[in-house]
């Protein structure tokens, strides 16, 4: 532990009655002197206090999140092969070891043979998963043709540049690269806040470029079932090939990436399972300008470096929280279809609203409606989003910093 700094001795000033008028203003003199030594001495301190406290404060909330993820246990997937009277033979997926354990009545009578089910450490069943919620249905989110397109993306120009030749000019027009002599990124990692619109630019450059867009959450992947985690991530560059062109967008990509711990839980084991899944498929991947992949993440600082490779995430994109151009285009793109009176100054909110994301914004614009609509009118006024203004700001506090960024 640091030691505390020692604090400097208070001066006195001593004056005496015998004293001239003279040697009274010498000895005032120098104790003023005194006194600003002092202060700036403490001002010193006091800085490198607050310096010591905003680190450790970061330090709190990295592992508060590192206790969130080892918090969370994770489940194992098995088949129900019989059905006794009272109890259930079940076969693990992965290892294929077979138990036989005991179910509720309740849940005997809902259960089938070849129904997968969801287990715990002790072989206990937790769920029942329906033939619809196959794991891969529930970890990927599949779309032919997203609805979002550049313009609607506010204050984020040099950021659209960029994805649109990372991912966009390989994927229309592989010949450029090869004229030039060059190879096209492999992977596009767009880092960032929350709610800043990684999401919407990925969506965006499928759009435009007819893409199938499939979308797979990290932290999905790593929380719900062991031992499905790499056969997904195997499953994801599959049906890209199906669907080419694909854009395979895998948000949250810290929770299969991060750092390396010294810590052996089968939980971390899976991660790295996964990744190492991850790691060979793009390692494997031929590109042939028609499948472009793109990762999001909102702790930069947490990744293992070993996806930033040459041939991995080897294109950074950052995408930081709008400043108040931006501000205004995003208050710009979701009052576009709302009836504001003219006394709604959008320049003017953009102003008074740093540190908010463009989902905070958003939400601004929605909640100010909210008002009018709660007092009856269809014209938005100024007041509302002032009204607005102070509900999300007490509800969300957004415009604190983010705690994870
Ligand atoms: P997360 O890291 O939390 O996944 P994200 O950066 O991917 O966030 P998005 O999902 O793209 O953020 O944004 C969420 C919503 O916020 C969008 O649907 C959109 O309505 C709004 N939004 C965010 N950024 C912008 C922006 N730059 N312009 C317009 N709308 C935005």
């Amino acid at each position: 532990m640091s030691q505390s700094p020692s604090l400097p001795d208070r001066p006195t000033l001593e004056l005496d009655q015998e004293m001239s008028e003279s040697e009274r203003l010498e000895a005032l003199r120098e104790h003023y002197l005194e006194v600003a030594g002092v202060h700036d001495q403490l001002s010193g301190q006091l800085e490198a206090a607050r310096e010591r406290q905003a680190e450790l404060r970061s330090e709190v909330e990295d592992l508060q999140a590192e206790n969130e993820a080892l918090k969370t246990s994770s489940l194992y997937l098995a088949t129900v092969e019989e059905l006794t009277d009272d109890q259930v033979l079940l076969k693990q997926h992965g290892n294929n070891q077979e138990v036989l354990t005991d179910v509720s009545p309740r849940l005997h009578d809902r259960l089938e043979a070849d129904d997968r089910v969801a287990i715990n450490d002790s072989f206990a069943i937790q769920t029942v998963l329906d033939t619809e919620t196959d794991a891969r249905a529930q970890a990927m989110e599949i779309s032919e043709k997203p609805d979002v397109t550049y313009g609607e993306i506010g204050g984020l120009d040099d950021q659209i540049r960029e994805v649109r030749e990372a991912v966009e000019d390989p994927l229309t027009d592989p010949g450029k690269f090869e004229t030039v002599g060059i190879e096209p990124p492999t992977g596009v990692l767009l880092h960032g806040p929350p709610g800043t619109g990684k999401t919407m630019l990925a969506k965006a450059v499928a759009q435009q470029t007819d893409a199938t867009f499939i979308k797979m959450a990290g932290s999905e992947l790593v929380q719900k079932f062991i031992g499905e985690g790499a056969r997904l991530v195997r499953d994801l560059f599959e049906l890209a090939a199906e669907r080419e062109p694909a854009i395979i967008f895998i948000d949250e990509i810290d929770a299969i990436a991060a750092k390396r711990t010294e810590s052996k839980t089968s939980g971390d084991a899976e991660v790295q399972r996964t990744m190492m899944q991850l790691l060979s498929e793009m390692d494997g991947f031929e590109r042939r300008g028609e499948i472009s992949i793109i990762a999001a993440t909102n702790r930069f600082d947490m990744l293992d470096r070993a996806i930033l490779r040459p041939g991995r995430f080897d294109r950074l994109i950052e995408v930081p929280q709008p400043d108040a151009t931006g501000r205004e285009r995003i208050l710009e793109i979701h009052t576009g279809r709302m009836n504001l009176a003219d006394d709604v100054d959008l320049a003017a909110i953009a102003g008074d609203t740093d540190g908010f994301s463009g989902a905070e914004l958003e939400s601004l614009a929605t909640e100010a409606g909210m008002f009018a609509i709660r007092e009856g009118r269809t014209e938005i006024r100024d007041g509302d989003f002032r009204d607005a203004h102070e509900k999300v700001s007490t509800d969300d506090a957004p415009g604190k910093p983010i705690a994870f960024y």
